[in-house]
């Protein structure tokens, strides 16, 4: 489907505020073109590509990967028909103040920037618990969506979801987080994530309609 005047969003939050899950609805419900820098670098990594090799240190350590890393391969994939058609949804970028710098120089602007709030703990609750089946790719968590019993021997859990390494990337998330935002004063709208993954997608649908309706936007 190729809209007439597409959506460009930007979502962020803490590492498991629920944007990956968020994400999918906003796609579905949009068309809109997902891009996780996330889940590019991990492909990188698994093909062990030069980019995966040089990211795979630091994503280990919670690390953000360097901006000379990451900014231009972004910026391409925002320049692709495929984003210029139908419109974009980037989950996981920008992360700092010069990525955000990046974006906005190279005029990719966002109609959106959607902040999902959730606190500290939760998060170490939320990601403590996230395991993954490298089988099916599906997303568990021991508490909240567990595996059925049958699979659970198989899967694994993300090097950077032990909780040492979690505490670091809330540290790191909320270092950058003022240099980014500053950048998105006027598309800024806060969700409040705590409250599970239908109450969030309920802000959100809601936050999407109305700039929908104010830009005359799709
Ligand atoms: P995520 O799945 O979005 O939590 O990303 C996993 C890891 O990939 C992060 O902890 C970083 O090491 C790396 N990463 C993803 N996006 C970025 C970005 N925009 N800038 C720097 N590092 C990133």
């Amino acid at each position: 489907m190729s809209a007439q005047h597409p959506l460009h969003i930007i979502i962020d939050g803490p590492p498991a505020s629920g944007k990956g899950t968020q994400s999918e609805f906003i796609q579905a419900l949009m068309g809109v073109i997902h891009i996780s820098t996330g889940d590019a670098l991990r492909a990188e990594v698994k093909n062990n590509t030069e980019l995966g090799q040089r990211a795979k240190i630091y994503m280990e350590k919670g690390q953000l990967v360097p901006d000379d890393l990451i900014i231009d391969i972004c910026l391409n994939r925002l320049r692709q028909p495929d984003c210029v058609q139908r419109g974009w949804l980037l989950d996981g970028f920008p992360r700092t103040g010069s990525q955000a710098k990046a974006l906005s120089e190279a005029g990719l602007v966002p109609d959106l920037f959607i902040h999902i709030k959730v606190d500290d703990e939760e998060c170490v609750r939320r990601i403590s618990g996230r395991y993954t089946d490298p089988v099916t790719g599906i997303i568990y968590n021991l508490t909240t969506n567990p595996p059925p019993a049958e699979i659970r021997s198989r899967l694994t859990q993300r090097a950077d979801d032990r909780e040492e390494v979690i505490r670091d990337r809330l540290k790191s998330y909320h270092a950058q987080y003022d240099s980014v935002v500053q950048y998105f004063q006027g598309q800024f709208v806060e969700i409040d994530g705590k409250d599970g993954i239908e109450s969030t997608s309920k802000q959100i649908g809601n936050t999407i309609i109305d700039c929908i309706l104010r830009k005359g936007k799709v």
